[in-house]
């Protein structure tokens, strides 16, 4: 009997100093700390590709090092990349010695000056009708190949449509090629671009894995927002995004504190703020090529959790619920206590594709969205006045520390989500 009792008591107080941990580092306190750094006007609204973000990325990176993770590659947390947007000067395209009128192709690339014929080792597709152009069209321009696609005459209405997919790319040593018609014995192409270039900055940390090195958790959150716009009638022209996506980058920064403390993840956790979420994505574009899909074993990306969700306070709601059982195992983590994960109710807004979980998730990955939004009435939604006074921070900091709870089996590797059908994506 006394044995038992002492057994009672150790695993008591072993709960509570757990509890206690997540309280020391998961607090209000803490919430405000890092909120009124990236939400303050001296951070004129985080716009991706200005001086304003590095700031930003620089406090980050800081919070990073203070947490004592490691950087995820090299020696440094910020992980830069560049965006191009080309600008076409010439273009010509001969089939067997005939000029071909070049709105029949379509050039995806990085470089000044590309001169290609049937001999240049291009490997050379075909787009069949019938096919999903759109989807086969990506697929070309991400696999890091020299490709030449010969698309079917079928598609000619939607061919120029193609020409969406090189408004902003990333530099590549890869070209795409795209030619409306059958592929001729011998053709030669040449084509010019200027670029316009802009710079962007993911900051990403790692904990080590103890055991299960090469299976990612990911915690991510976009640090971005809208800058600076000019208001009429009003002096209030910072765009502060307190909610849009502060509260998602001050989750992530204060869970890397408490997985570092906690020490015992037998998976690798990555934390990461992306950039350019406001601009097209770009942050978690790039940041996802960097990893094997298959070693990701789950992503929890953050986004607006500092307002009340539409049930109230301890609650969130899970985009893609259905996809995966991520959201069960979160839920049967928090059976006990008063939190509760529900499925997106805005299903008609597309979160699960719009938000930075999305390129992971295409890849099959486990990769959802946590959020409090109400997406059909939340005042300050992409306007100045998302400010952290309107912020409710006790709820923020249950909500985090219920992330953290309910993700533990899955840091500890007794659990594993099932993989999203990425086939079944629209
Ligand atoms: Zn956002």
């Amino acid at each position: 009997m006394l044995k038992k009792i002492f057994l009672l008591l150790f695993i008591t107080a072993n709960l509570l100093a757990c509890a206690q941990k997540a309280d020391d580092i998961i607090n209000v306190n803490e919430v405000r700390r890092i909120e009124s750094v990236l939400a303050s006007d001296e951070m004129r609204g985080r716009r991706a590709g200005t001086p304003d973000i590095d700031r930003a990325a620089a406090f980050i990176a800081e919070e990073f090092r203070k947490a004592g993770l490691q950087p995820f590659a090299g020696n440094t947390f910020l992980q830069q990349f560049s965006m191009l947007r080309p600008k076409l000067t010439e273009l010509k395209y001969k089939a067997e010695d005939a000029d071909v009128d070049s709105k029949n192709i379509i050039i995806v690339t990085s470089q000044p000056e590309l001169n290609v014929d049937e001999k240049s080792g291009y490997e050379v597709v075909k787009i069949n009708a019938g096919e999903n152009l759109n989807q086969r069209a990506r697929a070309l321009v991400s696999s890091k190949k020299n490709v030449i696609a010969f698309v079917d005459t079928s598609f000619a209405m939607g061919f120029s449509r193609l020409g969406g997919l090189k408004r902003s790319i990333f530099k590549s040593d890869h070209s795409t090629i795209f030619i409306l018609g059958s592929q001729p014995k011998s053709f030669k192409i040449k084509a010019s671009h200027t670029f316009d270039e802009t710079k962007y900055t993911n900051v990403v940390g790692v904990l080590p894995g103890k055991s299960k090195k090469n299976e990612y958790v990911i915690f991510s959150g976009h640090y971005d927002h809208l800058g600076v716009r000019s208001q009429p009638n009003s002096t209030d022209s910072i765009f502060n995004g307190a909610n849009d996506d502060a509260a998602g980058t001050t989750a992530v920064i204060m869970l890397a504190n408490y997985y570092k403390r906690l020490n015992n993840n037998e998976r690798t956790l990555a934390f990461s703020a992306f950039t350019a979420e406001e601009v097209g994505g770009y942050g978690s574009q790039y940041f996802s090529q960097q990893f094997n899909p298959n070693e990701v074993t789950a992503m929890f990306n953050i986004e607006m959790i500092g307002t009340e969700s539409k049930w109230g306070k301890n609650s969130a709601y899970i985009t893609g619920y259905e996809k995966t059982n991520m959201g069960e195992i979160l839920q049967s983590n928090l059976k006990g206590t008063s939190f509760t994960f529900y499925p997106d109710p805005y299903t008609q807004q597309n979160l699960f594709y719009r938000s930075d979980n999305a390129t992971l998730a295409r890849l099959g990955v486990p990769a959802h969205t946590i959020s409090t939004s109400k997406m059909d009435n939340e005042p300050n939604y992409h306007k100045a006045s998302d400010e952290i006074s309107t912020l409710d921070m006790d709820n923020m900091a249950q909500i985090i520390k219920a992330i953290a709870e309910s993700s533990k089996t899955i840091i500890s590797g007794k659990d594993t989500p099932t993989r999203v059908k990425a086939e079944d994506l629209r």
